[in-house]
């Protein structure tokens, strides 16, 4: 007999999963916990239920389809999808008795806080955007074929403030020049402003020329796994208090870009870097294309798609508000 937790009330994410709630009642009242191999899992019928989502089955696939939302998995993989944006398990969906089982840890870090903003319980009301333009100074990150990463975040930070102050938000930039600054100034630049969430600007390189898309990074949850950044098991390391609007902020980052820009989706993630760990209010990380990439080191060199960038994420943080201060 699985263990049994129980639930409460649902709302769902708007079809083009850009984090507006709508409310619908739930007719499960419980989770139904199995658990394998050391770990906890529901079950593909009872997120079904859950949701109220209509279940297809078919072989390793699982479709659970809404009017306005449909989100697949797939048995032994790791990605899931929710109306075609990408996001990364920290464990896969595995396959017990003809069942698709979801880790409870991916359910309350991730498919939960997607599926309903408006259910995440400590939220402070923010007016604030901490805006981090990755690297600066002698540190350029990224050497694309046509610029620094350090000037194409930077751009990108100061085109994302006006767009923010326009729409009567605060901003307070980590940096507003080309200067060097320890990731440990910008967390703490993060945590001294009050009422804030924390958005960090990156641009991507790889080895080959062949990487590309975007990705956006939410700081892994404790006991998950990261795909990125420290050790990828080290689960001592904690999530920080706000792991469910981490993802639900990388949630409406990254799909308002897909919406908007349709990049390759590179999907979202979940890691451990410095810069993610220790702040205490949602904070995410944005990579917005490979400048080591010819196709995107061209768009990327185009201010004209920083400035969609920017556009972009400024709608996003719109929505996010409106999303997570909709209380039940
Ligand atoms: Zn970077």
């Amino acid at each position: 007999m699985p263990r049994v937790i129980s639930a409460s009330a649902v709302s769902f994410l708007t079809g083009a999963l850009l984090l507006a709630n709508f409310v619908g009642s739930s007719e499960a009242k419980e989770w139904e916990i199995y658990r394998l191999g050391g770990r906890d899992y529901v079950s593909d019928e009872n997120v079904a239920k859950f949701y109220r989502f209509h279940l297809t089955k078919e072989e390793k696939e699982r479709r659970f389809t809404h009017p306005a939302l449909v989100m697949t998995w797939t048995i032994g993989s790791q990605a899931i999808y929710v109306n075609d944006t990408k996001f990364n398990l920290s464990f896969p969906v595995i396959d017990s008795g003809g069942r698709a089982l979801l880790s409870t840890v991916d359910l309350a870090k991730l498919v939960d806080p997607v599926l309903r903003p408006s259910q995440i319980k400590k939220f402070i009301t923010f007016n604030t955007i901490v805006i981090d333009a990755g690297h600066g100074g002698h540190d350029s990150g990224a050497k694309g074929i046509q610029g620094y990463e350090k000037d194409y975040a930077l751009d990108t930070a100061n085109r994302l403030k006006k767009a923010l102050e326009a729409k009567g938000f605060k901003t307070v930039m980590t940096r507003s020049n080309d200067t060097f600054l320890t990731l440990g100034q910008r967390v703490d630049i993060a945590n001294r402003t009050r009422n804030a969430i924390f958005v960090s600007l990156h641009y991507n390189a790889s080895g080959s020329r062949t990487g590309q898309g975007i990705e956006t990074y939410a700081l892994a949850p404790r006991g998950t796994r990261s795909t990125n950044g420290g050790n990828p098991w080290n689960s001592l390391l904690s999530g920080n208090e706000r792991d469910a609007e981490n993802i639900a902020l990388a949630t409406a980052v990254h799909a308002h870009i897909i919406d908007e820009l349709r990049p390759i989706d590179r999907g979202i993630k979940r890691a451990r870097f410095n810069v993610l760990r220790g702040i205490n209010k949602p904070a995410i990380l944005f990579e917005g294309g490979f400048i080591t990439n010819p196709t995107e080191s061209k768009l990327v060199h185009d201010p004209a798609h920083r400035q969609k960038i920017a556009d972009s994420i400024c709608n996003a943080v719109v929505n996010f508000k409106s999303a997570v201060s909709r209380r039940r």
